[in-house]
């Protein structure tokens, strides 16, 4: 059979249960895999359609199709959403009631239930993998498969444990799938899990439709925080934060605006964490100010912006954050500040964590990785896509370097200066200190310190500009930071490149003061609401939405599992009165047709 046909039949589930006309990027060949019955590696970005990958086979093949993911938010979402298109789905966690678990098992045991969801931990217990070997298994998937490698920034150690399913399930094709992954995590991924034979599909992590842009902190960046978001009213956001503080503060900031916002985050009791998360799932003008606790799976596909009001941990942690805005494909924005003190405070965590050398060593390229794109000239779609390991990458046109490539100034001699003055000063002080040194403004300084040939060498530049260039010498790993209690002090970096940059050899390049300055007033015209379609379009698209909220309460679930943004503006646009047109709109199956389609009709009708 030619894989054109083979994959008919899969085709035809995807038109008539997801209600999607084609295959998208690597799909079809994720699934071919698994239809003949092999293992697989799939790396595809976050809102490339994973999910689809393991949900057809498990369908097509005979036998229960398990789905291990990390979270009970990500599965909830996903069986409800499978519900709504009429498969058969459930999840067993500790918050299924005793009922609905031997309603489950009873349907496991006839055959009737498609796809099982559940946690590794949940999975791996005795009794329930025994329980699972009694029957036929057409799929074993992992989802957020990355959490296995301790190279990676989510690691879990029970994933550790979903290697033994190698010998449980032999004859179930395995399937590990993510959305980050670079070449070492694969490498982990393959091995921790006995996966050494698997197919490996690595698709583009491009996101055409993020737009990026990173800003350096101006103190802690508090106040802009408010200010993007006030400038994107009425539209569903996430901020991040380093700091269960500096969530709580942010979100109390944002509510004295006026803005819906709540904090999220691991400090919070669990019930206050779930009603937020529903609140903000329901809600379409949400705003969750929250640590990196939110987020894994949680797949609401219409945050349209996502901030980082302080850095990301690593650039495999800024995608998958900033790859949470825009997952229905429309247009949204992904905006990082970032600042020294937030590196040295990550460098500490990294410091703290007990890890091995080699591992904490990893962490701490990936760290200089990401201050060097945040920091960087290059186009920051570009610059992600290559640390992922994509070669051939052209720069993405709508980022802020793309749309104003700042201007570099070379610094290298006042970095020189620098230099010598930190290193005289034996590491001794804080910024603040050292730029008083350069610029000779020390209060009561000492005899010592005024014969050193450093002081006030730097007196023909401001306070603000000698700061900003030792930032750069940070992140350039010239200069380190020693957390100090949070009183930090400045010491010499990487040894080969001081002296590289002594001999003149390599050169420091610091963005132009006035661009940095620029960027910040440059009011960003925020994007279009949210979607961009014909303004006619509009009333009906509200009044979709008004039907889908009052459904979604009905039944207690989020609006987009009934319907995505995406199809209620396909439908508004098309304006079906047949039901058969109605089912031409993307992401109408059968299952909802049949129970949505004659009250979109006549919401169609009538509006
Ligand atoms: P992720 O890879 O992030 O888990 P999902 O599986 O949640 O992505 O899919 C993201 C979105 O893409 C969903 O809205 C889904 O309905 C949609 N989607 C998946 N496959 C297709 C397809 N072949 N054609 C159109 N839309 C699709
Ligand atoms: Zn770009």
């Amino acid at each position: 059979m030619t894989q054109a046909s083979s994959l008919d039949p899969a085709r035809a589930l995807l038109r008539r249960v997801f209600g999607h006309d084609d295959f998208r990027g690597l799909q079809s060949q994720v699934i071919a895999e698994a239809l003949a019955g092999r293992n697989a590696l799939a790396v595809l970005p976050t809102g490339g359609g994973k999910s689809v990958c393991y949900q057809i086979p498990s369908l097509l093949r005979p036998g229960l199709g398990i789905v291990v993911s990390p979270l009970i938010a990500l599965m909830t979402d996903q069986v409800a959403g499978l519900r709504q298109a009429g498969v058969s789905a459930a999840r067993l966690d500790s918050n299924i009631s005793l009922d609905e678990r031997s309603d489950t098992w009873r349907r496991i045991g006839e055959g009737t239930l498609d796809l099982l969801y559940i946690s590794p931990e949940g999975l791996m217990q005795g009794p329930m993998l025994e329980r699972l070997a009694a029957h036929d298994i057409a799929l074993i998937a992992i989802d957020e498969a990355h959490c296995v490698s301790q190279w990676g920034h989510d690691f879990r150690p029970e994933y550790r444990m979903l290697g033994r399913l190698a010998e449980v399930f032999p004859g179930a094709p395995r399937m590990a799938v993510t959305a980050t992954a670079d070449a070492r995590t694969r490498a982990d991924i393959r091995a921790e899990l006995r996966l050494a034979d698997a197919a490996e599909f690595v698709a583009s992590f491009a996101r055409p439709e993020l737009q990026l842009s990173a800003e350096r902190k101006q103190g802690k960046g508090r106040d802009r925080v408010v200010e993007l978001v006030l400038q994107r009213p009425n539209r569903s956001g996430v901020v991040y934060t380093g700091s269960r503080a500096g969530a709580d503060e942010i979100a109390e900031a944002l509510r004295a605006r006026g803005v819906a916002a709540d904090a999220y985050h691991a400090g919070l009791d669990r019930t206050l964490r779930e009603t937020r998360l529903t609140r903000f799932l329901e809600d379409d003008d949400r705003v969750m100010v929250a640590t990196i606790a939110f987020g894994m799976g949680v797949d609401k596909p219409d945050v349209r912006y996502v901030i980082h009001a302080d850095s990301p941990a690593s650039i495999d942690a800024y995608w998958q954050e900033v790859g949470r805005a825009g997952r229905d494909g429309l247009p949204a924005e992904g905006i990082a500040l970032y600042s020294a003190s937030d590196m040295a405070f990550a460098a500490r965590r990294i410091a703290e964590r007990d890890l091995a050398p080699e591992v904490s060593q990893v962490q701490m390229r990936r760290l200089r990785q990401l201050y060097a794109m945040l920091e960087g000239a290059t186009c920051r779609a570009a610059a992600v896509r290559r640390y992922f390991g994509e070669t051939e990458v052209e720069a993405c046109g709508q980022c802020d370097v793309c749309l104003d490539p700042p201007q570099l100034d070379d610094v290298t001699e006042a970095a020189q200066k620098a230099l010598s003055a930190i290193h005289r000063l034996g590491g001794r002080f804080g910024r603040g200190r050292i730029v008083d040194h350069l610029t000779g403004k020390t209060r009561d300084v000492s005899e010592h310190e005024r014969g050193l040939s450093t002081f006030g060498i730097g007196a023909g530049w401001s306070a603000t500009s000698w700061r900003d260039l030792i930032d750069v010498l940070v992140f350039d790993g010239l200069a380190a930071e020693d957390p100090n209690d949070g009183k930090p002090l400045v010491g010499l970096g990487d040894g080969e490149g001081v002296r590289a940059v002594y001999r003149g050899e390599r050169r420091v390049l610091m963005r132009a003061r006035t661009a940095v300055a620029a960027a910040r007033e440059r009011t960003r015209s925020p994007r279009g609401n949210a979607v961009e379609a014909p303004a006619e379009a509009y009333p009906l698209f509200d009044a979709l939405r008004v039907w889908r909220k009052a459904r979604a309460a009905e039944q207690a679930v989020p609006p987009y599992v009934i319907f995505h943004d995406r199809t209620l503006l396909e439908i508004a646009m098309a304006r079906p009165v047949t039901v058969e047109a109605l089912g031409q709109c993307g992401g109408v199956g059968q299952g909802k047709l049949a129970r949505y389609g004659q009250d979109v009709l006549r919401i169609v009708r009538e509006a």
